[in-house]
Formats: C-alpha cells, structure tokens, sequence
C-alpha cells in the first residue's frame, strides 16, 4: 500500500500570528524524496495537462526520488523560469494536483511542495546556454509572471528584450500583492535575477502611456511589443460609505503592506493605520491576504463572503491557514452600507444574509439576499477584496485596440495578438484577475507568437 502524502512543518500559530515570515517550511529532505516516490510515473500522466506551462511533472519527480536535484531543477526551469513562486503559490488543487490519478483513490501527489523543494535546493543557479543571438529587439510592458515569463522565454531563443515597469520594483503582484509570510519577497528577487542573467533588460520607473508611448516605443525600434500589465483596479461595491475613513481597496492595503513594508514601521517611512476590529469583504486569495495581514499587525478580523466556503475561490491551504490563526469567517453574509460616526471614520456595517440560488455564468450559485435579515456589524477597519479590473491608464492611450468587457484587451486566444500588427498581450489583462501560472501560460504563448512573427517580417529574425 502506498505511503500517505507528506504535508510541510510550518511555524506554530502562536508565533506566526506575530511576524511575517514565511508560514510553511516545505518538505524536509527525507518527506520529499519519500513523497516523490509516491508518483506512480504514469505513462500518460494527466498532471502534464493539469499545468498550464506543461511541466514534465513525472520526470523532475522522478529525479527528485533519485536524489538528482540539480537534474529535477533543470527539467522544470525547461518550461518555468519562477518554479520557487510557482511551488508556493499556485492552486495545484485546481490544476496539476486537481488530475493526478492518485486523486482519486486517496491523495495527490504533492506536486506543488516538490517544485518548491526542487526549487529551494538549487545550489548553483542554472542559466540555460543561448545558442543563437537574434538583433531584432522586443519591448515587454509590466514585470509581473506574464511579462517575466515572455521576455526569458524570447530571451532563451536569443532576443533582446526590455521590460518596461511603472512601479520602482519589478515582480507585479508577486512582489506587491502576495505577502511575506506566502511568498518571501527574497525568492522572488532570486528568480528576477535569474531572468535578467539570461539577459533582460529591467527598466523600472517607466509608466507606459505616460513617461513613454506606444509610438514612442516603436520608434525606438521596438518590432514586437507584448503587453502584460494586469488588472491592478480595484473594484469597489458602490455602496453608501465607502468613502469614509477606515474603509481601504485590498490593493491598497496591500501594496502598503508589501512594497512600502509598513509593517516594519518606524523602519520604514509608511506606516499603516489598523484598528482594533477588521472586516475583509471577500472570499479569494486577496482577502485572505489581506485577512492574514490585518491579523499580523495586531487586530481582530472577520472575513465577510457571500456565499459558502464551498465557493471560496482562495487555495484551499491559505483557507486552512487562516482559518487555525483565528480569523472568523462570516458567510452568506453581503455588506450593504458601511456606517461612519460624526467624524467620518468606520464605525460599523449593515449586513445582509443571503442564501444560495441557482448558478450564474462563473458557474457558482448565486447569492440571493435573504429579506429582513439585515443586523449590523461593529467594525473600525474594512478591507474591500471582491476583485480588480484592468487600469486603463496605457489601453486608453490606444484608441485602435480592441477591448472586451471591464476594459480587458481582447487577443487571439491562439496566439495572443491583439487587433494592432506587432502588439500581443496575455495575462490578467486580457483574462481579468486570475493566477499567476495561467500568467505565465499566457507569456509564453505570447514569445512563441512573437517569435513567429518577427520571423516572417524582419530581416534578421
Ligand atoms: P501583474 O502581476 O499584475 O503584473 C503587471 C505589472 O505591470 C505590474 O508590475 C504593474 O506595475 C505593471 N504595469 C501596469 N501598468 C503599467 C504601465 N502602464 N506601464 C508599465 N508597467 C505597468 N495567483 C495565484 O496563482 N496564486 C495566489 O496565491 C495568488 N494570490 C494573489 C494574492 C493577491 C493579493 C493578488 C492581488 C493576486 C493573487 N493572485 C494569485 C493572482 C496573480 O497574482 C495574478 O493573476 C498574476 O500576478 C497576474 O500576472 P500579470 O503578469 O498578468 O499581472
Ligand atoms: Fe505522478 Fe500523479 Fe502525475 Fe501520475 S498524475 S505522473 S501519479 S503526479
């Protein structure tokens, strides 16, 4: 009979309540290999399929079962130049780990924990050779995993790439978003490293559409131009009181969290204010985030969500994590008015209950609001994390591109190209807010088509 699946040590929830650092610890080297032994190398393995950047899954595991680490490494950077972000962050229970046979019968092979430790255990970082130098240059606009993922991709096949980014630090919402204690803003620094060593070029401080323009990129001789540059708006609910002190975006919150690192306050210049009871309104990766945050820097949180833990589109793992360091969850349960006192900060919300009616397009039932069922809840803090859409700031600069529904840019969904010659796109831009591996699926589809292209209109390919 085969072993049971290994899970990683984490911090106790006693101290990690406190700090920042990172919760889980991984596999030890003795769980890893033991768990990699559970794959059962299927001949036609469904966890290749599961991974929207096709990883050959059997054959690193094989390798790590092997004690060849440095072979694992190599297979999985083939197809993933972020595989310690990945390891981290991905919902492997949706995607590789969601069809991996043993599923059936018990539980997935840990897939995820496996890429992380393949990742962690790099000694030496491998830079794979670039065989052959290309000299028509590829701008890339926006360094989150889409734009990271196709400007190595180009540059493994040779071409120069530049990366334009609007913030002071490359990375996206890996490096604003996600925090600390899911994913170490050092594993990402590494990884950024590794994509400029194959020879990318960083630019930071550039807002596309304002410090340059598209036009203004061609000119300088940009042929290909990929845009990856997210869905970083955050969406609010158009309630009564959303203006009053107290109530913050989840990017904000975050962002402020993360990239100011305010939570090292007085070290750092930005401190942010948190008070005594938090409300996170959400159910995905955001709000946890947030969630997890609030509760690090000292106050009291409750997740508000309108429909089930069921439908709760966070990584079932961060779900269980929050939920052991104390955070309440409130369910089918919808803010309908946030309450301010005579000085205009928070002081409470208007709740409605809601049940579950039939599903709606996202293919989840659909909250329906439960009549008289209104209380009101005391909080001083609210975190709004019900979704982002695309910020227009670049798109509305480009009057001839074609975009969808929330201002996302619509692309070929074969090839990535936009309705503008030369100009592709991939990511949350073109998806609305998803997950950084079908980010990264995206970029790569894109530098493939890139490819194509350069190669059919210039002369030196
Ligand atoms: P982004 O990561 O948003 O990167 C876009 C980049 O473009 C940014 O750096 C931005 O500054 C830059 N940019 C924007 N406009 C311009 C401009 N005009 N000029 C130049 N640069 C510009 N996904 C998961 O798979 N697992 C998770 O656990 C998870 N947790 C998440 C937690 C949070 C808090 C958030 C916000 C998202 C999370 N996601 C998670 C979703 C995932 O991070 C995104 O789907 C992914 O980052 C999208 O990648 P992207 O490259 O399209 O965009
Ligand atoms: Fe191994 Fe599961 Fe993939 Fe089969 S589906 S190769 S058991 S990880």
């Amino acid at each position: 009979m085969k072993q049971k699946r290994h899970h990683p040590q984490k911090q106790s929830i006693e101290e990690r309540i406190k700090n920042f650092n990172e919760v889980s610890y991984g596999l030890t080297e003795q769980d890893a290999i033991e768990e990699a032994k559970r794959c059962l190398q299927c001949k036609k393995p469904l966890c290749v399929g599961g991974c929207p950047v096709g990883i050959d899954i059997p054959a690193f595991i094989k390798k790590i079962a092997e004690k060849d680490y440095e072979s694992a490494i190599k297979i999985l950077k083939e197809k993933n130049v972020l595989p310690g972000i990945c390891g981290r962050v991905c919902p492997q229970e949706t995607q590789c780990e969601g069809v991996c046979i043993l599923g059936k019968k018990s539980e997935p092979v840990a897939i995820g924990l496996l890429e992380r430790f393949a990742a962690d255990m790099e000694k030496i970082k491998q830079i794979p050779e670039i065989k052959e130098k290309k000299t028509t240059p590829v701008a890339v606009i926006g360094s989150g995993p889409a734009g990271l993922t196709c400007a190595s991709e180009l540059a493994k096949h040779g071409y120069p790439v530049t990366i334009f980014e609007s913030l002071h630090l490359p990375g996206g919402v890996l490096t604003y978003g996600i925090p600390e204690f899911r994913l170490p803003k050092r594993i990402v620094k590494e990884e950024i490293e590794q994509v400029k060593k194959l020879g990318v070029e960083i630019l930071t401080d550039m807002v596309i559409g304002k410090t340059l323009t598209i036009d203004d990129l061609r000119k300088m001789g940009y042929k290909a131009i990929f845009i990856g540059v997210g869905a970083g708006l955050p969406s609010f609910m158009g309630i009564p009181g959303e203006n009053l002190l107290g109530v913050y975006s989840a990017n904000e919150f975050l962002t402020r969290v993360n990239l100011m690192k305010s939570y090292k306050f007085p070290e750092s210049d930005t401190p942010i204010e948190v008070g005594k009871k938090v409300a996170v309104i959400g159910g995905g990766n955001v709000a946890l985030d947030a969630a997890r945050s609030a509760l690090r820097l000292g106050a009291k949180v409750s997740v508000l969500y309108r429909r089930t833990e069921n439908e709760m589109p966070a990584r079932k793992e961060e779900y269980e994590n929050a939920k052991e360091e104390g955070i309440e969850f409130h369910f089918l349960t919808q803010p309908i008015r946030f309450i301010g006192d005579d000085h205009g900060y928070l002081k409470g919300i208007e709740v409605q209950k809601m049940q579950l009616g039939e599903p709606d397009e996202s293919g989840r039932r659909r909250p329906v609001p439960v009549v008289g069922s209104e209380t009101i809840m005391e909080f001083d803090t609210a975190i709004v994390a019900i979704g982002q859409k695309p910020n227009p700031l670049l798109t509305s600069t480009m009057p001839e591109l074609k975009l969808g529904k929330s201002g996302i840019i619509i692309v070929d969904p074969q090839t990535c190209q936009t309705n503008i010659e030369g100009i592709f796109a991939g990511g949350d831009i073109t998806t609305g807010a998803a997950t950084v591996i079908s980010a990264m699926g995206a970029g790569k589809k894109a530098a493939h088509s890139i490819m194509k292209y350069l190669e059919k209109t210039s002369d030196s390919g």
